[in-house]
């Protein structure tokens, strides 16, 4: 610490360019050590990127935080909050661009495994930035002085040396992402989809705040009495709530009545939430995938033809290529591409699905012949996806009494209370037929599994071998190549863009080679990511965040170089 000292003094005045001499350096504090990964150009570029090693035992936190297993991923969730919480607190507001600025990437709700904070056998790490400061582009070097002697060891004493006062808070964060850990793996046993915990709050405070509306007026969720059932989960005990059951799961109601609201908490179940989120006892299979229709997408040779026959002028959708996707076949490919990459589970909502993929009632059979029109609506196949692929869907419908006919439960979202309306709804069916006929010109077939061929992604730009940049949760730049994820809604954290472009270029340098299958890819790195974690990929890196194989697969599908063959097809 002594010597960092004085090297800063050294450093006052100087430019900018020789901050560089401290790159790679260790420095020991009294209670840790620091490692000074990168050095940033100049105090308006990316800020610096230090390490904090500090020995598990320095920190006083209790084993229970981080025994059994699961709760590792919690506890170091829990230090990175705190980390965020309080560095504003410790930065200093002096020089020109990012000097002084202390933070790490700032979590949003859901509880995620992070590359920022790693627990390394008995000793806890952390990985954070700092704008190293300077006026214009001479050093000030007393400014860095208090900063990193100073500031830093107090914002670490602050957000992570455990104190009795925070037992509770982290007890409850690591117990929640216990209890949804839990669920998930009872959804598998028991046969459901979904679990939503009475007193639930699903509603968000506006469409751009991931934060719980204050209830009231937000309405906690009750269950319907046939959907109820009561589990044990290992911290919270007795939970009563809604089990959604495998098969095709209609949601209907009014306008306005709370649909949409559901169908969104149930995408983001996949995810644990942090405590006070209001959908902590919310679970959706891990591998739910929410389909939306979106077009001007990329598609890379899928077979839509289960979904769209061939289209006006002889082009052929067996193995269709497209720069620029129509509303209904994207959202088809969107389906055909989430069952290839393992979706047990699609959601769909009538709000952001093309309505003639959708549906084709009587009338429109009537007017238009079957062989003037390509698209076998969703409708039609629904059952088959369950029936023959175990494939469940849940899907808003408040526009069309067409699926009653083809679901298994119906829900009525009723002034934000659910009510399991099955029974009425088969009274319905049996009343009004719909004299509507299934279209399919042939049963859905297996999914045909696809190889990306090597070669396909192309990372370099300019002098660059290799550029790759996330743009928010809804832009990853790959080379020149601008990639669009706005569709792809479960990708709710920026460093799961960056951790899917790291595993982009892993896999096109490791694994895609001729003969591997995209399901293999996708496999090959979850277990990767299970076994070793987000350092398997990105050594050090300070802000990544786990991602889902199936949004690998999404990011991977829009990029508009993906060249692809059949696995079933050797023509190529
Ligand atoms: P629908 O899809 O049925 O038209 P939405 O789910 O879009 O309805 O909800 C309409 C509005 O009601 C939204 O502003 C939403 O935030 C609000 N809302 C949804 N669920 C609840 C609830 N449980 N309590 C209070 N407000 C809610
Ligand atoms: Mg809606």
């Amino acid at each position: 610490m002594e010597r960092l000292r004085r090297l800063l003094q050294r450093l006052d005045g100087r430019g900018y360019g020789a901050y560089k001499d401290l790159r790679g350096e260790t420095f020991r504090f009294p209670a840790f050590t620091l490692h000074m990964d990168h050095i940033q150009g100049d105090p308006f570029a990316a800020p610096s990127r230090f390490r904090i090693r500090i020995p598990w035992e320095h920190t006083g936190l209790p084993s229970w935080s981080r025994t059994p297993n699961v709760r590792e991923v919690a506890l170091r969730d829990w230090v990175l909050r705190r980390l965020h919480g309080t560095a504003r607190r410790f930065a200093l507001h002096e020089g020109s661009g990012k000097s002084g600025w202390l933070g790490v990437d700032p979590p949003g709700q859901e509880i995620l495994e992070r590359s920022g904070c790693v627990l390394d056998g008995d000793v806890l790490e952390i990985r954070f930035f700092v704008g190293l400061p300077a006026r214009g582009r001479r050093i000030l070097g007393r400014v860095a002085e208090t900063l990193l002697i100073q500031h830093l060891p107090r914002w670490v004493e602050e957000a992570v040396m455990f104190r009795p006062s925070l037992s509770s808070d982290l007890r409850t964060h690591v117990e929640v992402y216990e209890d949804h850990r839990f669920l998930q793996s009872l959804l598998l046993d028991r046969g459901w989809i979904a679990f939503v915990a009475d007193g639930s709050i699903l509603p968000r405070r506006s469409g751009v705040e991931d934060v719980p509306l204050p209830s009231p007026p937000a309405v906690p969720w009750t269950s319907p009495p046939e959907l109820t059932v009561t589990v044990t989960l290992p911290n919270a005990g007795e939970v009563r709530g809604t089990a959604f059951p495998r098969g095709v799961i209609l949601i209907v109601g009014g306008g306005f009545h709370g649909k949409s609201t559901l169908l969104r908490a149930l995408e983001r179940g996949v995810y644990a939430h942090i405590p006070g989120d209001g959908r902590e006892r919310v679970a959706t299979d891990p591998t739910a995938v929410k389909i939306r229709a979106e077009d001007g997408r990329r598609v890379a040779g899928v077979a839509l033809s289960p979904f769209i026959a061939d289209l006006p002028g002889g082009i052929s959708t067996r193995n269709f290529s497209t720069q620029n996707a129509s509303g209904s076949t994207s959202q088809a490919a969107n389906i055909l591409e989430a069952l290839e990459a393992g979706a047990r589970v699609l959601l769909l909502d009538e709000d952001t699905s093309a309505t003639n993929f959708m549906i084709r009632d009587r009338r429109m059979q009537a007017l238009i012949a079957r062989d003037r029109e390509p698209i076998t609506p969703f409708v039609d196949r629904v059952r088959e996806l369950y029936e023959t692929f175990g494939v469940s869907t849940v899907l808003v419908m408040g526009g069309s009494g067409d699926y009653l006919d083809v679901a298994d439960r119906v829900v009525a979202m009723d002034a934000y209370h659910p009510r399991d309306v099955t029974r009425v709804a088969r009274e319905v069916v049996a009343r009004f037929p719909t004299g509507r006929l299934r279209e399919v010109p042939a049963p859905m077939k297996e999914i045909r599994e696809r190889i990306p061929l090597p070669g396909s992604l192309d990372f370099r730009k300019g002098r660059r071998e290799v550029y790759l940049k996330a743009r928010g949760v809804h832009t990853l730049q790959l080379g020149t190549q601008v990639v669009d994820l706005r569709a792809v809604e479960q990708i709710v954290e920026d460093g799961q863009v960056r951790a899917i472009a790291d595993a982009l270029l892993w896999l096109s340098r490791n694994r895609m080679r001729e003969g591997v299958t995209l399901r293999e890819l996708l496999r090959t790195v979850e277990a990767l990511l299970d076994r070793e974690g987000l350092d398997a990929l990105a050594p050090r890196a300070a802000d990544r965040v786990r991602f889902r194989g199936v949004d690998l697969a999404a990011a991977l599908n829009r990029l508009r170089t993906l060249r692809v063959r059949f696995k079933d097809d050797h023509a190529g």
